[in-house]
């Protein structure tokens, strides 16, 4: 275990840590408890201002009960669980808690990793902060794939996790009138939710068939929990008389400075839409979601191989113990692919036994074994990829673009640009799309538009791998500076 370090006064915290977690959702919780319980000291780093990340989002501790969530959430017997274990750990200063620090990048060093994070918990000042461990667990989650339609950039259209993270965060229901879209059983726990909280959910528009599950029995069979999940939101959208249309795309939202009106059409077997299946539907939100994509900003630097999801994304490679290419580097939950919050306990559970093994930390009663959660990791694994050939991104979905529709919001780059330079020029990639027209040049970074880019100019078989930004969040150059400040020998080198 590490050596107690002299950070003489410097941006770092005073604690040795054996172990840095980054992303305190489901998957990093578990893998901090575990190798906590394994007797490891553990910093545990989330950008957010309380546990759970996305699938178990809450309001900040200080404002929780008068913002109550529970009541959308499943499972919180197990976060409940985990939190207390944390909360024990910190009591006896094993485990260091750092929410509303967001890790800005992550570094190799002579002895393991530098993580260096900038502290957001007392605005307007930013507060730079150095971790060193010889173990780093990335478990940073996804973010919502979008794909742009006319009309995407109007007020009241969101992404479906940013109407879930609104509800679940803070309480806010985001529209009266919501129209969803897209593809995947997520839509489905968005619409019940926005239901239960009194907005009235005129459709959800799934593009896919569902008649492409009865070509996967096998998963589906092995994971019955997963129908029951599925049993209850389908309860839920009856009783609240919420239409689910298959085959059914968003192709485009209207209205004067805000959405009013939202255009739906019947989807073709390649996915672009039938003629004369047009409707209006009257609305003032719009949620859309064609899945997620994995959080690499801090794996794509340190140079750790990847793999293809499955689902047009490509996301971390790692062997059955979750270690990544790079010694000492592991990951967990949907940085590995998307696959739900059951997968990601059970992936940050078999991360923190690897730690425990590679650093040879003795074993305690209270890890589990690990063949179980193995097996769990194998069979959700499955269902998630039997979910992403379900629920495939539709073949034709630019079919629904019209050459002045927005694809770049933030440097406001049309489909026709993208097109023109290509389709029609010389750009294969994103990244080439990027250098011609500013795609993805703005300040989310292609977070947005980079998937849509892809699907337009390159090769469909091919997966989208977001750009490699040595710097994964804005960060202030005071920031920068305080950063910098190591001690001499502890300089870490340059992120590969
Ligand atoms: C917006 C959104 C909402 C979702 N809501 C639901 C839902 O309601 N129900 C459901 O079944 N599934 C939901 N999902 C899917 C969900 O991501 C997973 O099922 C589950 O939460 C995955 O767990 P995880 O631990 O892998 O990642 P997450 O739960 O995503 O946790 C990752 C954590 O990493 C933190 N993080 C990321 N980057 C950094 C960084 N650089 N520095 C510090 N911290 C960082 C994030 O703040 C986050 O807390 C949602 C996904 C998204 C993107």
């Amino acid at each position: 275990m590490a050596e107690p370090q002299d950070l003489g006064g410097l941006p770092a915290t005073r604690e040795p840590h054996d172990l840095v977690v980054v992303g305190a959702g489901p998957a990093g919780m578990a893998a901090a408890a575990t190798a906590l319980d394994g007797g490891l000291r553990v910093a545990l780093v989330d950008a957010g201002s309380a546990l759970g990340g996305q699938f178990w989002r809450h309001p900040p501790d200080d404002v929780r009960d008068a913002v109550p969530t529970e009541d959308l959430h499943h499972d919180l017997r197990t976060y409940r669980t985990l939190r207390a274990t944390l909360a024990a750990h910190e009591r006896t200063g094993r485990l260091t808690l750092l929410l509303d620090h967001h890790v800005w990048t992550t570094a190799r060093a002579a002895d393991g990793f530098t993580v260096h994070a900038v502290d957001r918990g007392r605005p307007p000042a930013e507060r730079a902060l150095v971790l060193r461990a010889p173990a780093v667990l990335v478990a940073t989650g996804a973010y919502d794939r979008q794909l742009p339609f006319p009309g995407w950039d109007l007020p009241g259209v969101l992404t479906a996790g940013g109407l879930q993270s609104l509800l679940k965060g803070g309480g806010v229901v985001a529209g009266r009138r919501v129209v969803l879209g897209g593809t995947g059983p997520f839509l489905l726990p968005v619409a019940a939710a926005l239901a239960a909280r009194g907005a009235e959910v005129v459709a959800v528009c799934e593009a896919a068939a569902p008649s492409a599950w009865l070509r996967h029995p096998a998963p589906l069979l092995r994971n019955p929990a997963k129908w029951a999940e599925a049993a209850g939101y389908a309860g839920t959208l009856a009783r609240y008389r919420i239409p689910v249309r298959t085959r059914t795309g968003i192709v485009g939202a209207e209205g004067e400075g805000r959405v009013a009106v939202v255009r739906t059409a019947s989807l073709g077997a390649d996915g672009a839409p039938l003629p004369g299946t047009e409707r209006r539907i009257e609305a003032d939100t719009v949620g859309v979601g064609w899945g997620f994509v994995p959080q690499l900003d801090l794996l794509l630097p340190l140079g750790c191989d990847l793999a293809d999801a499955g689902d047009g994304t490509t996301a971390a490679a790692v062997d059955a113990g979750q270690r990544t290419s790079v010694p000492g580097l592991y990951a967990a939950g949907e940085t590995c692919g998307v696959g739900g919050a059951a997968l990601a306990l059970s992936e940050g559970r078999v991360a923190a036994v690897s730690v425990l093994t590679d650093l040879a930390a003795p074993g305690r009663p209270g890890v589990r074994p690990l063949a179980a959660e193995r097996r769990s990791v194998a069979r959700h694994r499955a269902f998630a990829r039997a979910m992403a050939q379900a629920h495939p991104v539709p073949g034709n979905w630019s079919a629904w673009l019209t050459d002045d529709t927005t694809v770049c919001r933030c440097e406001e780059v049309t489909a026709g640009a993208v097109r023109a330079a290509g389709v029609d020029g010389p750009a294969t990639g994103h990244r080439q799309v990027k250098q011609l027209t500013r795609a993805g040049m703005g300040w989310c970074q292609g977070r947005m538009c980079g998937p849509a880019v892809h699907c337009l100019v390159a090769d469909r078989a091919e997966p989208y791998t977001s750009a490699e930004r040595l710097i994964a969040t804005p960060v202030t150059l005071g920031a920068l500076a305080d950063s910098s400040a190591l001690p001499a020998g502890d300089t870490p080198t340059e992120p590969t």
